[in-house]
């Protein structure tokens, strides 16, 4: 089986080399960072254009930033869907408008091309390990014959309804983080402007109720003033910009994702767009005058 992968970033790349750990060792790369395909090809891949992965793939795997992308690498000009076989499948890992995934299946499904839109939840460390959470949506008869590949790169492969479920459920997940950043943030500061350590507050909280996956994850780099992504700023607000519109689309309120995607651009437009989420705590930082 011949696949196509585009979009080697922080995500696709660990992903890709995981694929080719799996077995499925006939991979074909592309990226615009030539830097990013030349480390997949030193790994073993090959490279080629997105019109050459169309014609030459079974199975195409974009993991891309967001709708517009993804509309473009597959149905742009010299997009890879004009050149997909009847009988191939794109399944889309990127973190998408639902709506989008319609609307790129229905397209592909004219020229008898099938797709699932399959999003993660997991970050960086998840991808490397090939422990991530898949949400998938599509045709139950595509997923169970394409779950397998899926499962090289991930822990957790879950099918939650027909194409867009995933990217649905991505949102949902992407509202749950959000919102508990902002509240771990706040937790903390009040800690410190109460006078008490919030390193010993979070070593307290971990394990009860409060306690989280994104909680174990972001405190330590809020504590240690650790910025680095793991997940952009800009991806958060492009995903919460995606629930919005969904939820104005669906007639779902989203008053909590309306206020963490206020303060997401707020880090935005100081410059902070390529920081790890976490670095929501400077905002409260900034409004009390206190590091944490
Ligand atoms: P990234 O910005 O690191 O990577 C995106 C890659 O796509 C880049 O290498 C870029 O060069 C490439 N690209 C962009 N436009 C392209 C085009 N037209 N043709 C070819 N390549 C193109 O992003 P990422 O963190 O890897 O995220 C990818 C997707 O996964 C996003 O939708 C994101 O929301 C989602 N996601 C990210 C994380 C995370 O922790 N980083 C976690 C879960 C889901």
């Amino acid at each position: 089986m011949k696949i196509g992968f585009i979009g080697l970033g922080i995500m696709g790349k660990p992903m890709a080399k995981n694929l080719m750990k799996g077995g499925y060792t006939d991979v074909v790369v592309n990226d615009l960072n030539k830097d990013a395909v030349k480390e997949l090809v030193d790994c073993g891949a090959s490279a080629a254009e997105n019109d050459e992965i169309g014609k030459l793939c079974d199975v195409v795997f974009t993991m891309l930033p967001n709708s517009p992308q993804v509309k473009e690498v597959m149905l742009g000009e010299q997009g890879v869907a004009a050149f997909m076989r009847p009988g191939t499948i794109l399944i889309d890992m990127s973190s998408i408008n639902p709506i989008a995934s319609k609307e790129i299946a229905a397209v592909l499904n004219e020229k008898d091309v099938d797709m699932l839109d399959a999003p993660v939840s997991g970050g960086e460390p998840k991808a490397i390990d090939a422990t991530l959470s898949f949400m998938v949506g599509g045709k139950q008869e595509t997923f169970d014959r394409y779950k397998p590949i899926l499962e090289t790169m991930g822990a957790s492969v879950v099918r939650c309804g027909e194409i867009g479920a995933g990217n649905t459920t991505k949102l949902a997940n992407q509202i749950i983080v959000a919102c508990n950043i902002q509240a771990l943030a706040e937790a903390l500061m009040l800690a410190k402007k109460a006078e008490v350590d919030p390193e010993l507050v979070f070593e307290a909280i971990r394990g009860g109720l409060a306690g989280s996956t994104v909680m174990n994850a972001k405190a330590p780099m809020m504590l240690a003033g650790n910025d680095k992504p793991g997940f952009k700023v800009d991806l958060h607000i492009k995903d919460l910009n995606n629930v919005l519109d969904c939820a104005h689309s669906v007639g779902a309120p989203v008053p909590m994702t309306a206020q963490v995607q206020e303060i997401l651009q707020w880090l935005h437009n100081r410059g902070g767009g390529q920081k790890d989420h976490s670095a929501i705590v400077h905002y409260y930082e900034y409004l009390t005058g206190e590091t944490l």
